[in-house]
């Protein structure tokens, strides 16, 4: 489920709300736009509604990481997928809820985006130790499921923080947003040893979206990762604080009112198995279809979606896509309207890729021991846009013939 979020307009302060999920920020007061940039997790708090007795300055934050995404794990003979949405307090204590459950869901969180007047607990516990064991809570299977375990992926993630205000009256720790007492004071003495004030570097920045090529205004939903110039022809995503022009294409579709979907083309050296071409790849992973001459002259690809979509789903779209590649066209850097927004970033399709293989064999059993042995080592990577067509419900892919539900699509914008 997506937060929503209030915070200040970049550019002129007016206090605008958003969800999560978007980059892309239009101000409804002064109309400019902003992108936020990447560095370091999004920091977020819940409202407090301490009573007014209680100076600011005594407020007091305890940290929860909040994990959103799929986990992919291949065990045994199967790859198994699962959506997760999890809070996880992030200092060791016994006092403090272990969770925030749907409390950032009910409310509208703030973004922190500057000093206030309270103070910090730092956080003890590492990310990875939170990650792991919401992946073992949500393979529901796995006590039974006593078949060896080859590799776990975590994709199209969203790490961020959300603090829960907290503060002390009459020896009793409080939470500040329901204004219950928690447990005595006592029990926070250690935590509170472990403490610290906005540190500037947690200040979110933001980006004009001006093309750095020939100034024309940056065009994307609220959600895309990456903004296009319909001017120049050319898509940016964010690195390191600026925008980087990224090689792209659209294959032209053959019918009108057709819908661009993007994927991630990823070329792939790949090392502890012999796998050097497409050829390769449809022999080691057994496709029951006749591996031709021009099939081992194709280099190895791997088309990856990249945009947010249920994690079977998108499990079945990169399987059959890479499968399916060998009919695809050429395509050329030019714009077209509807453009569905790249929401899944490349960081991401390259974790997926090892789950994409393993998803893609038909001798799972062969193939997924060898999954610990196998690393990829992502050569160059495209962006392309390929035409889905509507017909009824479906989306249907021009050259593959590949589809996928439109209600699916859309929902997948909120996951
Ligand atoms: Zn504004
Ligand atoms: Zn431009």
């Amino acid at each position: 489920m997506e937060l929503t979020v209030q915070q200040n307009c970049p550019s002129c302060g007016a206090a605008i709300e958003v969800h999560e999920a978007e980059r892309l920020v239009q101000c409804p007061f002064c109309g400019v736009r902003n992108y936020r940039i990447s560095r370091g997790l999004c920091r977020f708090v819940l409202p407090d509604k301490a009573p007014d007795s209680i100076p600011r300055e005594e407020i007091f934050y305890a940290p929860y990481l909040r994990f959103k995404g799929n986990v992919f794990s291949c065990k045994g003979r199967e790859v198994q997928q699962r959506v997760v949405d999890i809070t996880h307090l992030g200092v060791e204590s016994t006092s403090l809820p272990p969770t925030l459950g749907l409390r950032p869901q009910a409310m509208k969180v703030l973004l922190l985006d500057q000093e206030n007047a309270g103070y910090f607990l730092r956080q003890s516990v590492k990310a990875i130790t939170i990650l792991e064991k919401a992946a073992q809570l949500t393979m529901l299977d796995s006590e039974q499921n006593q078949e060896p375990f080859y590799h776990r992926a975590y994709i199209g993630e969203t790490i961020s923080y959300i603090y829960l205000p907290l503060y002390i009256h009459d020896n009793i720790l409080h939470d500040a947003v329901t204004n219950k007492g928690l447990a005595r004071s006592g029990s926070t003495i250690e935590l509170e040893k472990k403490r610290c004030r906005f540190q500037p570097q947690w200040r979110p920045h933001f980006l004009a979206t001006l093309c750095p090529s020939c100034g024309g205004a940056l065009d994307g939903e609220g959600d895309s990762l990456i903004l296009s110039c319909h001017t120049c022809n050319t898509s940016w995503e964010e690195a390191g604080g600026s925008f980087r022009s990224i090689p792209w294409q659209r294959v032209p579709a053959l019918h009108r009112d057709a819908t661009y979907l993007p994927f991630w083309k990823i070329e792939v050296q790949v090392t502890g198995v012999v796998m050097e071409s497409f050829g390769d790849f449809l022999r080691l992973t057994n496709q029951p279809l006749v591996v031709r001459p021009e099939h081992d002259r194709m280099p190895l690809c791997f088309w990856i979606p990249a945009f947010k979509i249920r994690p079977r789903i998108f499990l079945n779209l990169a399987r059959s896509m890479t499968v399916a590649q060998r009919h695809l066209v050429p395509g050329e850097a030019t714009m077209a309207g509807s453009l569905h927004p790249v929401t899944l970033a490349r960081t991401e399709a390259v974790q997926a890729l090892k789950t994409v293989l393993a998803e893609a064999a038909l001798n799972k059993r062969e193939l997924l021991p060898l999954l610990p042995g196998i690393s990829f080592h992502p050569r160059a990577t495209d962006l392309v846009y390929l035409p889905f067509a509507s017909s009824g419900q479906d989306l249907v892919q021009e050259q593959t013939m590949l589809s996928v539900a439109g209600a699916v699509l859309r929902a997948g914008r909120a996951l």
